[in-house]
């Protein structure tokens, strides 16, 4: 699934190639994509006739900002967008596509199905599920380290667990949350409310770094990833923990081992990593 980091390369790619194009309109081949509203037919006529503004993104969600409403719209699994010359074959698993005025098409691709898109009034989309109940935003200015500690205070979960919890911070998912980890030399089976203050520093400063550097690599590209110009994110080559089970670590040379934290594979190494 694609996290922070994709979903931002994403962002950018998709508000260059879109932002002014103006909406024709809209075929929805596969209705379950369609959340909000109810009924597909709807959905298309509140999105014709208007232009897009710009892409923003709250947690691993795109925000598409046209004049009058707003488009929210989660890839999951393996949702991607694409733009397309109107006169170009429609490949498998199309199933939306934002016919534009000037002979492009946006096309949204779900081989998986397991993408949304909520169509809201400006400004309502944070009133309503799915935005309404994110946590904190990692890369905004006002994640401060005083707003991330209030957060983890009192939590008597594993940590690995606490981060993963969109509700409390948001677009981490597995890569970036051991990666972070392993920065912090944090064990991820540690219960979040025994953190020490030079723990909690090492690690907000962690997720702040390890978020920074991916997106300035464009994301990963673990399985299939790919971003909206089918380019390849190449943060999976800086990658020092996630993936790397029975390999040396990069600090210590120990075996990095891998267990399951929370349901999910995770990855450690035994020695830089001990719960404190
Ligand atoms: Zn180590």
């Amino acid at each position: 699934m694609p996290e922070l980091p994709e979903v931002e390369t994403v962002r950018r790619t998709l508000n260059e190639l879109i932002a002014g194009k103006k909406i024709d309109r809209v075929t929805v081949n596969l209705a379950r994509i369609i959340q909000r509203p109810d009924d597909i037919e709807q959905f298309a006529f509140l999105l014709a006739g208007h232009t897009i503004q710009t892409v923003e993104r709250r947690g691993k969600f795109l925000r598409i900002l046209l004049d009058g409403v707003v488009l929210v719209s989660h890839l999951r699994m393996e949702g991607r967008y694409g733009l397309f010359p109107a006169d170009e074959p429609v490949e498998k698993h199309t199933h939306v596509i934002f016919h534009f005025d000037d002979g492009t098409e946006l096309r949204y691709k779900d081989v998986r199905q397991f993408g949304t898109m909520h169509l809201f009034q400006p400004g309502e989309e944070f009133q309503s599920p799915p935005l309404s109940k994110l946590g904190l935003e990692p890369l905004d200015a006002d994640f401060t380290f005083d707003k991330f500690s209030a957060t983890l205070a009192g939590k008597k979960t594993k940590i690995k667990s606490v981060l993963l919890n969109q509700a409390y911070v948001v677009g981490i998912g597995n890569i970036y949350v051991d990666e972070s980890l392993f920065r912090a030399k944090v064990h991820p089976e540690q219960t979040a409310n025994t953190l020490t203050d030079e723990q909690l520093h090492a690690l907000y400063d962690a997720i702040i770094a390890t978020l920074q550097e991916s997106v300035e690599a464009g994301g990963s590209s673990i399985k299939s990833y790919v971003n909206g110009q089918g380019e390849m994110g190449m943060f999976q080559h800086q990658l020092q923990i996630y993936g790397r089970q029975s390999k040396p670590c990069v600090e210590c040379g120990s075996v990095i081992e891998k267990t399951v934290v929370g349901g999910r594979g995770t990855h450690y190494c035994p020695s830089c990593q001990q719960v404190n």
